[in-house]
């Protein structure tokens, strides 16, 4: 047996060993679920299964690297290269263009990704002049969203009249129209959005018998991480593939189960023993990640929910620190708190930014994160949010390509018609598009046939529209024999796109420009990569698949030591040493649009378990007494999840006195109180602002908070840095013996310079210097 074995418990040995039929992992946060599902790859290539018969579904594509890298170290990087790994979309994607002329789509169709689709949408929803207050684009595509999802067509929409009635009861009569027109629309682009790709891939299987036995025969062992959160949809198409051999393997975690609002569907983790025969069940108990601290105190918190299947989680780690809560006045004062604890912890245990995570319930909170990170500069990177892909003058040049590969590409189309600008107006955009639907073409085909359709266009913009075409047809031309770098640096300079970002001599123009450079450099790297692989595809068609799925966690190179910044649903699987959970506010996290049920109030606090577990060593919980919302400046009240823990694992660290200002770590506020924000939230009148606490338990429980001074958060006794005089002797624990020269700074930031006898002259801050007088 191979030595990998043996980094695997004797319960994570069965599913590991068990080569064959239908399996379920039902197991707590870091007990090992994914390290199973590797460890059981490698097995059984190492038993001579093909790994071209190997399917493993993930949730990140990073995961799915990772996952390959660890099993290539095993059974040798050539063999699991040919493992199919990657999320739902990214494997789907790949079996469609291969099966696309089924579905009447081209193998080169474009991948619409949301802000594509929103835009689609809300060009829809104006061509119809419908009111675009009452038709909110968001919604509308969410709905369609929704209803892909559910494996709901137009037709089926159609012949539904319940669903038909939600919508007149929204008063939204027209929806059906939308989404008929939205599904239409793409279909004529050749592209798929990304529910499509799951959708289009039910479908096929559904439709051609000879196609689904085809891919049930190719993927014999199907294996998914994160279970839980398949929804109905991606449970179908699973269901279809592994219905020939049954040699399925799910593992997941009933308990961080977070997208039920995208349709993620528990009951197929509950229903999973129903659908194959003999299915085993393992049960993974021992958690690897975190401290006893952490393991107990989620422990905790999700013993509160009603529907959960039960599960022992434990852990023969080390008890650790207690989870330290810490209260503050307002969201500055908590990015501040977090970089300085950050800062102080780095410096203490001599650790690197990775080991650190900040992780929030919505993405509007990570900006005073930023702002405080900066200006201690330490450095961070966001994920979620905007992905680099996205950003307009990345997007811009990619729509370039995207035209490149399938001129019918409505979305690219209009983005770059007139950009830069070459006198090709909305009037005629708007023709064309009016045009397009008469002739059930695409807007490029009529653009091509524009002397020949009927068509209110004068001469002079005839004449550019067809340039445009001849630019595009040039460039396609060259695509055949330039890697994706070289063409798209032709692209820049023929599309003068170059010289008009040029023209913005902006600080923003500066770095739009530098944003393009580095999507040059991402396309050296991948023509690089390309040269390894043989059975590489055309090279921009495929960098442009891999830039449509990505997601910024995958883009994440792992080679900067930076903080990581993301909100909990984005967090899921990953482990860091020390984490910081912030905004820990009732109405904010529960969110406030999740307290009208108990379903929608049990995920939240299965969000919060997901966050909690994410910790290794050391957790900190932060809130607020004030925070701008939507403006405003409000009171906020802390978690009810924070009173949901045990109290033995919490180590409150601000004092019972909300109105008495002290900061423990933070220096800018040593110096100099910010007077501003306390008298800001107290009423006019002078009294107290009240905490709104919302029932005695939680005031009684946050209320008993232990004094700054009985923290172990300063190394030092108070006293200790008054006494130090220049002159004095002093032993370090590192550098030894030295005298001090001299003392500069006051309070947190006072600072000693110290001559060593060894190490020469060195300047400490005294807060965290650890010295002794001798
Ligand atoms: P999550 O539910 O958060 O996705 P998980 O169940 O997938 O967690 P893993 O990520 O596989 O858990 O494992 C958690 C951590 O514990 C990882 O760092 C992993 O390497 C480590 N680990 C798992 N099993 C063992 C083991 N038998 N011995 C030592 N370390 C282990
Ligand atoms: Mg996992």
């Amino acid at each position: 047996m191979q030595d990998y074995i043996s980094q695997l418990n004797d319960a994570q040995k069965e599913p590991v060993l068990q080569k064959e039929g239908p399996m379920i992992v039902i197991a707590g946060a870091g007990s090992g679920k994914t390290r199973v599902l590797t460890l059981r790859i490698a097995y059984l290539m190492q038993q001579g299964v093909d790994p071209f018969n190997i399917l493993s579904l993930t949730f990140t594509n990073k995961a799915a690297r990772e996952m390959k890298k660890r099993i290539g170290d095993i059974v040798g990087a050539s063999q699991a290269k040919n493992l199919w790994m990657g999320t739902f979309h990214s494997v789907f994607a790949r079996l469609l263009r291969v099966e696309a002329d089924k579905l009447g789509y081209p193998s080169n169709f474009t991948i619409y990704d949301s802000q594509d689709s929103q835009r689609l949408t809300s060009a829809i929803i104006k061509e119809m002049g419908l009111d675009k207050d009452v038709y909110k684009y968001k919604q509308i595509f969410s709905r369609i969203s929704s209803l892909k999802n559910s494996l709901i067509t137009v037709r089926a929409y159609y012949n539904d009249p319940e669903l038909r009635e939600a919508d007149e009861m929204a008063r939204r009569p027209r929806f059906g129209e939308i989404y008929k027109e939205y599904v239409e629309r793409c279909f004529k682009a050749g592209a798929m959005d990304f529910d499509d790709l799951l959708l289009k891939t039910n479908e096929l299987l559904n439709r051609f018998p000879d196609v689904l036995a085809k891919y049930q025969n190719r993927f014999q062992y199907i294996l998914v991480d994160e279970y839980q959160d398949t929804n109905h949809s991606q449970y179908l198409i699973v269901k279809a593939l592994s219905d020939k051999f049954q040699n399925i393997c799910v593992v997941g975690d009933d308990a961080q189960s977070i997208y039920a609002f995208r349709g993620a569907n528990i009951n197929n983790i509950l229903n999973f023993q129903r659908d194959y025969d003999d299915v085993k069940a393992y049960r993974l108990e021992q958690n690897y990640r975190s401290t006893k601290n952490i393991v107990e105190a989620a422990n905790s918190i999700i013993e509160h929910n009603k529907t959960k299947l039960d599960k022992v989680v434990w852990t023969a780690n080390d008890d650790g620190p207690k989870i330290i809560v810490h209260r503050l006045m307002s969201d500055a004062e908590e990015g501040r708190y977090v970089a300085s604890s950050i800062f102080e912890n780095k410096m203490q245990h001599q650790l690197g930014n990775d080991q650190f995570a900040i992780l929030y319930r919505t993405n509007a909170q990570s900006r005073a994160m930023e702002d405080a990170l900066r200006k201690k500069d330490i450095p961070y990177r966001i994920y979620g949010g905007l992905s680099f892909y996205q950003r307009k003058e990345v997007k811009d040049v990619l729509s370039y390509l995207r035209l490149i590969v399938n001129p019918k590409d409505e979305e690219a189309l209009k983005r770059v018609i007139n950009y830069p600008a070459r006198g090709i107006g909305a009037t005629t955009m708007d023709r064309l598009i009016v045009a397009a639907k008469q002739y059930d073409r695409s807007i490029f085909e009529v653009i091509e046939n524009i002397d020949r359709v009927e068509i209110q266009i004068n001469s002079s913009t005839k004449t550019k529209l067809k340039n445009f075409v001849t630019m595009i047809k040039s460039f396609q031309a060259l695509e055949e024999t330039q890697n994706v770098f070289e063409l798209t640096e032709y692209v820049l300079k023929k599309s003068a796109l170059i010289t008009e970002l040029k023209k913005d001599g902006t600080q923003e123009g500066i770095s739009r420009i530098e944003n393009i450079e580095e999507l040059l450099n991402g396309m050296r790297d991948f023509v690089e990569g390309q040269k390894e692989v043989a059975d590489a595809r055309g090279a921009l068609s495929e960098f442009l698949e891999d830039v449509a799925l990505a997601t910024d966690l995958d883009n994440d190179k792992g080679d900067d030591d930076r903080v990581s910044l993301m909100t909990i649903h984005l967090s899921k699987g990953l482990e860091f040493p020390y984490l910081y959970i912030v905004g820990m506010e009732e109405d904010l996290f529960p969110s406030g649009m999740a307290m009208n049920t108990r379903e929608d109030l049990e995920e939240e606090r299965r969000l919060f378990y997901v966050a909690l577990t994410r910790a290794e060593h050391q957790a900190y919980l932060t809130y607020t007494l004030s925070r701008y919302r939507w403006g405003k400046l409000v009171d906020a009240e802390p978690s009810r999840f924070i009173t949901e823990i045990d109290d033995q694992y919490l180590e409150y660290t601000t004092p019972p006195d909300n109105y008495r200002y002290k900061p423990l770590l933070d220096s800018d506020l040593w110096d100099e109180p910010d007077k501003s924000k306390l008298r800001q939230s107290k009423p006019k009148n002078g009294t107290p602002p009240s905490v709104n606490q919302p029932n005695p338990e939680q005031i009684r429980k946050l209320r008993k908070m232990k004094p700054v001074s009985s923290t172990s958060q300063s190394s030092k006794p108070a006293g200790f840095e008054g006494k130090l005089k220049p002159g004095m002797t002093v032993e370090h624990a590192r550098f030894g013996r030295g005298t001090v020269v001299n003392l500069e700074g006051i309070g947190g930031e006072k600072k000693a310079e110290i001559n060593f006898q060894v190490g020469g002259l060195k300047k400490l801050l005294l807060r965290f210097a650890k010295l002794d007088v001798v």
